[in-house]
This record gives C-alpha cells, sequence and structure tokens, in this order.
C-alpha cells in the first residue's frame, strides 16, 4: 500500500523563521527549501504536496488571508487523506476558528501546528510538532485542530495560553481530540459533531467589532460609528457595573443602533450565565447576547463570518444557541479527566 498523501501548506510563522535585521529578530525566512532534508521522517509518514500561499508572522494576518487559506485547502486537498498547515502561533487560535466553520465538511483531518523555536534552532520544539501533525493528519479524524505540545486541540475551542513553552495552547473547557505521548490517544468522540454551519457563509469576514475588555472605574463611551458589532469580554459569569449610568446609556445606544453584543468572559475556563447573577439579568435586559462556552476566537470567527454574509442581531442569538462544528456547549461539554 502506498503512503498516505498530505497537502502540507506553510503560512508562516516561527517554526521556519530566521533572525533577520539588526539588530536581529525573527522574521519569515525560505522555509519550504530543506524542510524534508531537516525532517526526514517525515518521509516515512507520507508523500507531500506542498503550498506557500503567504509566508509571514501572523500577527499581521488579515482576514482576505484567512479566507485564502481556507480555498485553498478545499480546492487542493481534493487528492489527499489530510492537510497540515504551519502557522504562526499569536493567531493561530483565530484561524483554527474560522477554518473549524468553513472547513467543518471537509470529511478530512486538518491539523494546525507551529512552534515556539525555529525548526533551524537547536532544542526546537518544530519538529516534533511537525511530525505529530502529518501522523495526526494521516489517521481519518475528520476534525479541524491545533496539533502543538502533547496535544491536538479542536480549533474551534482552542486559545494560545503561553508565549514561550511548548504546551502552548489549550482548550479549557473541551478535553483534547488526541493525547500525544509515546502512542497517540484519539479520544472517542474525535470527528464525531453535528455539522451545523448556516449556509451562505465565507465569501467575507467581517472584523469591524468594537472590543471591550473592562476594568473597575473604566469609563464607557458609546461603540465608534461603523462599527457591526459589540464583543465585551465580561467579569466571571458575564457581570459588569449594570448601576453605571455611562454602561447603560453605551448599551441603550448599541440596542438604538441594531447593533449585536456578545458577552465573553474575561476568565480562561467555564461559561457565560447571564441569569446566574443580578447584574447578568439586567444586561440580557438590555438585548446582550451569551456566548456561552465559546473561546473569545470562536465568537470572534462566528461574528465574521455571520456579519460578513450580511446577518443582524437575529442570527448572531441563534449562533451562539447553536454549536455550528463542535464548539463546547453546557450540553455537549467533555470534561478534562
Ligand atoms: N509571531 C509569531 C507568529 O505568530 C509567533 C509564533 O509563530 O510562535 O507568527
Amino acid at each position: 500500500m502506498g503512503k498516505p498523501s498530505i497537502l502540507l501548506v506553510h503560512t508562516g510563522g516561527t517554526l521556519g523563521m530566521t533572525p533577520q535585521g539588526s539588530p536581529a529578530g525573527l522574521a519569515p525566512g525560505p522555509f519550504l527549501e530543506g524542510l524534508l532534508e531537516r525532517v526526514p521522517e517525515l518521509r516515512d509518514l507520507a508523500d507531500f504536496d506542498l503550498e506557500v500561499p503567504y509566508n509571514q508572522d501572523s500577527a499581521t494576518a488579515e482576514p482576505a488571508d484567512i479566507l485564502e487559506l481556507a480555498r485553498l485547502v478545499r480546492q487542493r486537498s481534493a487528492g489527499c487523506e489530510g492537510v497540515v498547515i504551519v502557522h504562526g502561533t499569536d493567531t493561530l487560535a483565530f484561524t483554527a476558528s474560522v477554518l473549524g466553520f468553513l472547513l467543518a465538511d471537509l470529511g478530512k483531518p486538518v491539523v494546525l501546528t507551529g512552534s515556539q523555536r525555529p525548526l533551524a534552532f537547536v532544542r526546537s520544539d518544530a519538529r516534533g510538532n511537525l511530525v505529530n501533525a502529518v501522523d495526526l493528519a494521516t489517521r481519518g479524524v475528520a476534525e479541524v485542530g491545533i496539533c502543538f505540545g502533547t496535544v491536538w486541540l479542536r480549533g474551534v475551542a482552542s486559545e494560545k495560553l503561553s508565549v514561550h513553552q511548548y504546551q502552548a495552547f489549550d482548550s479549557p473547557n473541551l478535553a483534547p481530540l488526541a493525547e500525544i505521548g509515546a502512542d497517540i490517544e484519539l479520544h472517542p468522540e474525535a470527528g464525531r459533531f453535528a455539522r451545523q454551519v448556516p449556509p451562505g457563509l465565507g465569501a467575507a469576514l467581517e472584523l469591524d467589532i468594537h472590543v471591550v475588555t473592562p476594568h473597575p472605574g473604566m469609563a464607557w463611551r458609546p461603540a465608534p460609528e461603523g462599527v457591526k458589532a459589540v464583543l465585551i469580554h465580561a467579569y466571571g459569569a458575564g457581570n459588569l457595573p449594570m448601576e453605571r449610568p455611562d454602561l447603560r446609556a453605551f448599551l441603550a445606544d448599541a440596542a438604538t443602533r441594531a447593533l449585536p453584543v456578545v458577552i465573553t468572559t474575561q476568565c480562561r475556563e467555564g461559561r457565560v450565565d447571564l441569569a446566574a447573577y443580578e447584574l447578568g439579568r439586567q444586561l440580557e435586559g438590555f438585548g446582550a447576547i451569551s456566548a456561552g462556552l465559546h473561546t473569545r476566537w470562536a465568537v470572534l470567527a462566528k461574528l465574521g463570518l455571520l456579519l460578513g454574509a450580511g446577518k443582524g442581531t437575529t442570527e448572531v442569538r441563534a449562533a451562539f444557541g447553536t454549536a455550528w462544528a463542535g464548539e463546547p456547549t453546557p450540553a455537549g461539554i467533555w470534561p478534562h479527566s
């Protein structure tokens, strides 16, 4: 039997960087030349088709880049068993969230990876991450996920946790799709989720969203003109200082302008529950929408796709009550062991 064929897409990030400039900082370098020479064991696992749609620090990613990546994977993966995407870690969780929605129906693994230290450096985590990502991509599990350190995580549930640790990502409200040790242990539910992404999304990603991270004493000023939605990273279960007149004016203004207002939490783990506290109930009274267990990146991805398709508050409200592509919901949470 022949080896599986994998589409390997390089988009940039530390994994392929080299020191550049003076004083030298890491910047994208010529990556693909030599990759298979540097990590020859990849050839034991698969045959590769290579694509480089762009080669950048992921902090510079724009919505058009992510949509281009989604289109490329859909077009070029037809003859492949799986896809591996090398990506910078900074915005990896966001890209993985958008792709998790747009490629939910692809029917094959899409494994995103990167590294904290360039492949060309000694003691790099790049080699292990790449090999694990390719291995996962050959296993036929139809998930879009981030392979990093010792875990494979569902993309729409993932977050970057550390600037420097090799265990840099987690999915705080969902157990990993796979634990990677001497063996790769796949979660029994990996690949099994309802695909419920509404049709007609993906032509545009509208991210002109007013994001607010409140702190005690903060002044609330109306959302800037032109924004299409408001995202508030509230305290705890979704609380805000509702006695403040400027906050009430902020929320009333957003309601008058028919801006969807979505509430996430500043906490790393757990769900927004606007019914839990009196303050949350008041917030709900202004029409605010709970993001439940969605990560901030999954929220931005859903909002961006809906707003990009010209949808408004009704569709946004429905979106946060539904798992489009396996994002955790209170009913469908897999606890960490
Ligand atoms: N700034 C880099 C990037 O996101 C960080 C990394 O890849 O780890 O492209």
